[in-house]
């Protein structure tokens, strides 16, 4: 990943470079967030850098690939996942452009990333035309709040409610995460 101009622990040739500091970081992940506009797609960038050292990049695509969870965040995290082999990033620590959304954060959680660093927050999206303040509110805010999308549990005959998880309690062959 040397291209992308920074040095990670596993490619340094001189023992005693120092690592990039969390600003250096950022300041790569917004010119990544630049460039994909450029590139058709949105404003954000991300990097996630794994325990042992590694680099992986992800950017924006929701518009381009058409898809709503193409967020740069989650990118990197599939980016990262895919290259190493793994669902589990123990140890990893998250670099954005941009404070992450509950998407982005949730996924984060389930990568199990230690840390999390953003440039700029949820109300700069705002500002440039981006829900994420309002997503935020969804889930921090009131019932009122939560009107644009209402999530309820529909009642189903207990063993069919929880049949899958039955199953999977059942599997020998499961694989924990
Ligand atoms: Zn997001």
């Amino acid at each position: 990943m040397d291209t992308i101009g920074i040095t990670t622990s596993t490619a340094s040739s001189a023992a005693d470079a120092a690592p990039p500091t969390p600003a250096e970081y950022l300041a790569r992940a917004v010119d990544l967030a630049t460039e994909n506009v450029r590139n058709e797609g949105g404003p954000f960038g991300a990097i996630i850098v794994s325990a042992d050292g590694r680099v992986f990049e992800g950017v924006n695509r929701v518009t381009a690939n058409l898809d709503p969870s193409a967020h740069a965040e989650v990118t990197a995290n599939r980016n990262a996942c895919q290259a190493l082999g793994t669902f589990d990033l123990t140890g990893a620590v998250l670099y954005t452009s941009c404070e992450p959304c509950p998407m982005c954060l949730a996924t984060s959680l389930w990568a199990r990333v230690e840390r999390v660093y953003f440039a700029a927050d949820r109300n700069d999206a705002a500002d440039a035309g981006f829900d994420d303040a309002v997503f935020y509110r969804y889930f921090e805010g009131t019932s009122e709040d939560r009107a644009i999308m209402p999530v309820a549990q529909e009642p189903l005959p207990p063993e069919q409610r929880v049949a899958a998880f039955t199953e999977w309690t059942h599997t020998s062959t499961r694989t924990e995460y």
